[in-house]
């Protein structure tokens, strides 16, 4: 039978089928020989009599802070005031998913404490994010925000601040996301590794914590990094190798002067690229 690991604690792996029936397995020792460690969120083959983890499939993506694999999407919880809009953070977080191979969702937050002159910048903003591809929802689009969920693993990220614990309380008040702030209080470190767990949610599953807490690029190349800016790739430039900055004839570089790319989105991305330069 195929399931998904939803929780483990120690060496007992909890271990969820389609229909939603929960099993307590255990793993064999051969797992460690072949250098695999099942992780929460591995799609598994198991023997439902027994209890045993039989194998596990191959990964869509791993994630390491927290461990989890197989993350299909992520909602980037995107405060557009107190704190404020912070677009270099969103395209990171961009570009991450992307190099991940996870779809994002960003969802706006705190949109009713915007003046009309702010609420239009942000309309504009988020016609841009749409335009190139994205999902974009308000944070009162509860319903829309459920379907998306529906067959999905869901990971929630995005600044502090921005929203996230009311925003799961929203899709569900029995749902408690376990965020940094509650470490705090409880007097744990900041890195203290806790165990994470899948919730069921509306047809699919959410991680019970946010992840990219503290992103960098750090496994990226530049060519990476480039092929994380969506919308690049419709702007072919003479040069097949041109990284759009330094190269006199530049389609990208082009496009930003017309307006048809976001010039902030092209500022975040000369950052990202002097990060990557400044590494070496
Ligand atoms: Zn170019």
């Amino acid at each position: 039978m195929k399931g998904q690991i939803i929780k483990i604690l120690s060496n007992l792996y909890t271990v969820c089928d389609e229909n939603g029936n929960l099993y307590d397995c255990h793993s064999r020792g051969r797992f460690r020989n072949d250098n695999i460690t099942p992780t929460v969120g591995d799609y598994v083959v198991f023997d439902d009599k027994n209890n045993y983890i039989l194998e596990i499939l191959d990964r869509k993506n791993t994630l390491d802070r927290p461990l989890v694999s197989n993350i299909d999407q992520a909602i980037i919880v995107t405060s557009c005031k107190k704190p404020d809009l912070e677009l270099n953070l969103l395209d990171k977080l961009l570009v991450v998913l992307e190099y991940n191979n996870i779809d994002p969702i960003i969802c706006l937050t705190k949109l009713d404490l915007l003046s009309n002159d702010e609420l239009k910048e942000i309309d504009d903003i988020r016609k841009y994010y749409q335009y190139i591809g994205y999902t974009i929802l308000d944070n009162t689009q509860i319903d829309e925000l459920k379907e998306k969920l529906n067959k999905k693993t869901t990971v929630l990220t995005g600044q502090t601040g921005a929203g996230k614990s009311s925003l799961i309380n929203k899709l569900d008040p029995n749902f408690n996301l376990a965020t940094g702030e509650i470490s705090k209080a409880l007097g744990r470190g900041k890195h203290t590794t806790r165990h994470v767990e899948l919730i069921e949610m509306f047809g699919g599953k959410v991680l019970d914590t946010p992840g990219f807490s503290s992103i960098d690029l750090k496994q990226m190349t530049k060519e990476d990094i480039k092929d994380a800016f969506i919308e690049f790739n419709e702007y072919p430039c003479p040069y097949k190798d041109c990284m759009h900055i330094n190269e006199k004839e530049c389609s990208v570089k082009q496009a930003v002067e017309d307006n048809n790319i976001l010039e902030s989105r092209y500022e975040n991305y000369k950052k990202f690229i002097e990060m990557i330069n400044n590494r070496r």
